[in-house]
């Protein structure tokens, strides 16, 4: 899917409302790596069940703790931070800063900044250059996180699995940290200046819930219920989500668009992560603004940056045009899992 040369290079039209919009994603080809094979059913069950269950884990908890250990206005904070926070992700570093799929005003693009860092993924400039580098090589030798050609079976497909959702966290990311993959970024101001305070949104992501829980119950107890809820059980859960995308959108799920790599579509991890979970379709159109091609796809990032263009605060917002769909997807689509 395309080399660096894609992410700043589309033909671009202002102000795409509705597929009408033409966006070139047919890049020169990336460097020639062998295509891994993909996992075995054994190993896509082992990757179901790591990423589902400790989630479910923590709604257990709620469960069990309301009223002892969460009050209302913890989880009311849980979920506040994990959507603002978790657009940061999905609208600012991934959409805006790794692909470009629109534009927006300097103090836009620096709060989208900071939202991402308060998610505690690494600075704009190391998520980028990984996530570039994903599409660069996507389930190929060098991809720094595919799930694919690590060993057949069930030992191969944990080990394949636990690389992709985390292991590749201690292996492989920021390796492609440098102009290479983020010249773009490293020339812009905005993203340099809030890449150096990244510890300042960390300490802020578990500040601002500590000073809530605070507020609201003037005890250290009351403090660290806010921070854990607010907190870390907020970043826990981003965290699995996001590395979802990477894990699960490889191994389970449709293939409306015979892309060359292993993504697919998943509806389980789209809505928690504000439609990236249309994964297939971000790989066929990677610089569309749009990751919900269908008309029963959520896409919850997309509304975001619907509402900024509407606001007049976003624009040459990109969306495939939708012959171009049509066309890709009546190409040779691979069945479904
Ligand atoms: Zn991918
Ligand atoms: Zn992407």
């Amino acid at each position: 899917m395309g080399g660096p040369a894609e992410f700043g290079a589309s033909k671009v039209q202002t102000n795409g409302r509705g597929p009408n919009v033409n966006h070139a994603t047919t890049a020169p080809g990336p460097p020639v790596a062998t295509v891994r094979p993909s996992t075995s059913i054994p190993s896509r069950i082992v990757t179901l069940v790591a990423v589902l269950v400790p989630p479910l884990g923590v709604l257990s908890a709620i469960g069990v703790l309301w009223g002892v250990a969460v009050r209302p206005v913890d989880l009311v904070m849980l979920v506040v931070l994990y959507v603002a926070t978790g657009l940061g992700i999905t609208v600012g570093y991934h959409r805006l800063f790794s692909h470009k799929s629109f534009k927006t005003t300097p103090a836009i693009r620096g709060l989208f900044a900071v939202l991402g860092s308060m998610t505690i993924q690494g600075p704009v400039t190391q998520w980028v250059t990984d996530h570039r580098k994903h599409h660069a090589l996507s389930d190929r030798e060098g991809d720094p996180h595919s799930p694919h050609g690590h060993r057949d079976g069930l030992f191969g497909g944990l080990r394949g699995f636990l690389h992709a959702h985390m292991g590749w966290l201690i292996t492989t990311k920021g390796m492609e940290r440098g102009r290479r993959y983020g010249r773009d970024l490293y020339d812009d101001p905005v993203v340099r200046r809030i890449d150096r305070l990244y510890m300042l949104w960390v300490v802020l992501s578990l500040g601002v819930p500590f000073a809530v829980g605070y507020a609201v119950d003037p005890t250290l107890r009351g403090g660290l219920t806010g921070l854990v809820w607010g907190g870390l059980v907020r970043i826990f859960l981003f965290h699995h989500m996001t590395w979802s995308v990477n894990s699960i959108c490889h191994t389970f799920g449709r293939r409306p668009f015979a892309t060359d790599d292993e993504s697919r579509n998943n509806w389980i991890i789209a809505l928690p992560t504000f439609g990236e979970g249309w994964h297939n379709n971000h790989h066929a159109f990677p610089g569309s603004a749009i990751h919900g091609l269908g008309r029963r796809q959520v896409d919850m990032s997309w509304w975001t940056i619907r509402l900024l263009e509407r606001l007049g605060l976003a624009w040459d917002v990109k969306v495939p045009a939708a012959e171009r769909i049509a066309r890709r997807a009546g190409a040779q689509a691979t069945p479904s899992t």
